[in-house]
């Protein structure tokens, strides 16, 4: 299948994925093309030859990204240059790091400010070329309503203003870039990004002179953490105390150690899961700060309109993770670690510290403002903080000795109610497995009236017979949101904000680039994909963890410049030949006018012996049937013969799974045969998503046998050796 033209193109050919550590992630469309009406975005402070910032806005399933070299301003009157750059993959959402030497871009780049967009006037892919783009922005620095608006005699054409709209967050006595330069994620400045782990260490030599060095295994190992609670009373006396408000929010303690990161509550019993899944924003955070082995002690929060926790967001934000919908519910609703105990810093264990020092230190380490911070602590005589909490709301205060240990054993702590109620929501963290399918009406092939509702209700249907041709392989997706008749793309890499039940593996592309992609291993799954729009489900050769070896190998007979009865003949030829050196075949229409005969090869096979049996057979192939079959690659000298396609066997190869759905009129689908059905009454046309369930009902998997082969290939590639020997 030919590669269609992909947004990214340009962003691609600046860049070296060899060289850069930039992402490489391909489309990820929220909505249908051409209706985005809103999306996350982030503003990058990119210190390269000159300094500028970068507004990047979803849109259409890339980020649109504006160089402003001044900045965004909160001045309605300051009209900032910005000039339109490439289209860049949603992944560099995440983005913060030093891009290295020589590289396109060179130099640091932190994340300054995230959030949501709303595009008032109409979908934003109309707006741009109109040259008029109005935003509600909802970010940590930036909020309210901003316009981007094109200038009429800009000489390249990509020349626009950016400009602060008046609403309440109008302020033109506020610098927001000064006051503000610090990175959302890490807390860190553009010029200290490049010195992240020189500040990292200075922060370590002031927690080692503070606390113990120590290797605070309890605190990394799974199941309950051991956090310190309160008890409900009330304190004896109150000076040297400080007082933490109680948050509406989930309770965790946060560790992370180099890359391994966990979020886990006090409540978890013995379970080895944490709840990390759910907030990718705080991991992403966790990781990004100097500090590469940290522990937390604090609350999650989701703040709502007027900047009070809310419960409420943080139940509707995980039911939407679990749901499905984790990159939109992610970016909708943010969620901030407001921490209040810094336990470990570097090799350092701080436990044995006065409450105060580790305080005072954990400010020092955390963003001011970003998705980790550090709870000021409530000051003074109790009986006005209780007061003042009960306004806003606040159930209880916690007491704390400012010189006192963090003790998880006798609960030094102590609980003051203050009378307001406490909120009960009930946050659930379970994922429900469960995959609503979006736009079920939209036609997907439109000659047949079938709609993406009949995609998905496929795959469901199918499942049992698929999902083991699938089990442990990567899985690589062409995805067609606008059904068969419209735009597709190859997706490699996962798109972002999965499901946290959604298995994925490392693995290369066809260029050698690392990607993420899918593992589909249960029917939820597969319904997740078909739910993105991926019509054929393309499989690798190989199974995890060993995908350098090839399980199988696939003779694919392409008739495009022939008939189907020829194939049929090469088959038969083919099963003969197999026969003969010992390998069984298993053949499948290949769901468009073909035939593909998969041959396993059970476990501990390189790609290379996979590729040269292949290939021999091929050979074999062509020289007994001269007058029908070619095995030449260019497609002009083929003549009118079937072409017998050796080459999709490969440590990169995909080819498209039994039982895959193909993007064709009528819907068929590429399906097993038994080998007394590869006869000249053979239509593949017959096998399609209407009919192959009730036929998988009725008959079974023909293929089933692939899985369980463990044939003699060292015996198979000698009997090969010598047919081809006796043929010369
Ligand atoms: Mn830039």
């Amino acid at each position: 299948m030919e590669r269609p033209k992909k947004k990214l193109g340009v962003y691609r050919d600046k860049r070296s994925p060899a060289a850069t550590n930039e992402p490489f992630g391909d489309e990820a469309p929220l909505e249908p093309e051409g209706r985005t009406l809103g999306g996350a975005f982030v503003v990058h402070l990119h210190d390269a030859t000159r300094r500028h910032y970068d507004l990047r806005l979803e849109i259409g399933g890339v980020l649109a990204s504006f160089a402003v070299p001044r900045g965004p301003s909160l001045d309605p009157d300051a009209k900032n240059l910005a000039v339109k750059t490439e289209d860049h993959p949603i992944e560099y959402l995440e983005f913060e790091d030093v891009i290295p030497e020589a590289q396109y871009g060179a130099g640091p780049m932190i994340a300054w400010d995230r959030g949501w967009v709303d595009y008032l006037e109409g979908p934003a892919e109309e707006e741009i070329p109109r040259g008029k783009l109005d935003l509600r922005l909802r970010g940590m620095k930036l909020r309210g309503r901003f316009a981007l608006v094109k200038l009429k005699k800009s000489a390249k054409g990509d020349e626009w203003l950016l400009f602060k709209k008046k609403d309440a967050h109008a302020d033109p006595a506020r610098d927001v870039v000064s006051e503000l330069p610090r990175s959302v994620l890490s807390g860190l400045t553009v010029e200290e990004l490049e010195r992240r782990d020189a500040i990292g260490a200075a922060w370590e030599r002031e927690a080692l002179g503070l606390g113990e060095r120590g290797a605070a295994a309890d605190l990394f190992a799974p199941g309950r953490p051991p956090l310190a609670v309160a008890r409900a009373g009330v304190p004896s006396r109150e000076d040297g105390l400080v007082y933490d408000a109680e948050l509406d929010g989930v309770r965790v303690l946060a560790t992370r150690d180099g890359d391994l990161v966990s979020l886990r509550r006090p409540s978890e019993s013995g379970s080895q899961r944490g709840i990390e899944a759910f907030y990718p924003d705080v991991v992403r955070a966790l990781r990004a700060l100097p500090l590469t082995r940290i522990v937390i002690d604090g609350e999650l929060c989701a703040f709502d309109e007027s900047g009070r926790p809310s419960a409420t967001l943080l139940a509707r934000r995980a039911e939407r993770i679990a749901r499905g919908e984790p990159h939109r519910a992610v970016a909708e609703i943010p969620v901030v670690l407001v921490a209040s105990d810094l336990l470990v810093a570097g090799a350092a264990d701080l436990r044995e510290a006065p409450l105060e020092r580790r305080r005072a230190l954990l400010e020092k380490v955390l963003p001011p403002l970003g998705f980790l911070r550090a709870a000021p602590p409530l000051e003074g005589a109790l009986a006005r903080i209780v007061a003042s909490c009960k306004a806003l709301g606040i159930a209880g205060v916690v007491a704390k000795r400012r010189d006192g240990r963090y003790d998880a054993s006798d609960g030094g702590w102590v609980r003051i109610g203050t009378g307001a109620p406490r909120t009960r929501v009930e946050i659930v963290h379970e994922t429900q497995d469960k995959v609503v399918v979006s736009n079920r009406r939209k036609v997907f092939f439109p000659e047949d009236g079938l709609t993406k509702g009949d995609l998905c209700d496929y795959y469901a249907a199918i499942a049992e017979a698929i999902l083991p041709h699938l089990a442990a392989r990567p899985v690589i997706l062409v995805r067609y949101p606008d059904g068969i008749a419209g735009k597709s793309f190859y997706q490699w890499n996962v798109p972002p904000g999965m499901p946290p039940w959604v298995r994925t593996t490392s693995l290369v592309d066809e260029e050698g680039t690392p990607k993420r992609g899918f593992l589909v291993d249960d029917a939820a799954t597969l319904l997740y994909i078909a739910n993105l729009a991926c019509i054929p489900v393309h499989i690798l050769a190989c199974r995890v963890p060993d995908l350098a070896q090839a399980d199988f190998f696939t003779i694919d007979f392409d008739v495009k410049q022939s008939e189907l009865r020829h194939a049929i003949t090469l088959a038969k030829t083919l099963r003969e030949l197999l026969d003969a050196i010992g390998l069984p075949g298993f053949p499948k229409t290949s769901g468009q006018s073909g035939l593909h005969v998969l041959v396993p090869l059970g476990p501990g096979q390189s790609f290379d012996t996979a590729c040269a049996l292949a290939e021999l057979v091929g050979k074999l192939l062509v020289e007994r049937h001269p007058e029908i079959a070619t095995m030449e690659r260019i497609v002009k000298r083929r003549g009118a013969k079937v072409y017998v396609d050796t080459g999709q066997t490969g440590a990169s190869r995909a080819i498209v799974a039994p039982y895959s759905v193909r993007a064709v009129p009528g819907a068929r689908v590429s399906t097993p045969l038994a080998w007394d059905e590869v006869s000249p009454d053979l239509d593949p046309g017959r096998f399609t998503i209407a009919t192959v369930p009730a036929r998988f009902a009725r008959l079974g998997d023909p293929m089933r046998g692939m899985l369980e082969a463990r044939p003699d290939v060292a015996r198979a590639v000698a009997a090969l050796d010598a047919l081809v020997r006796r043929a010369r």
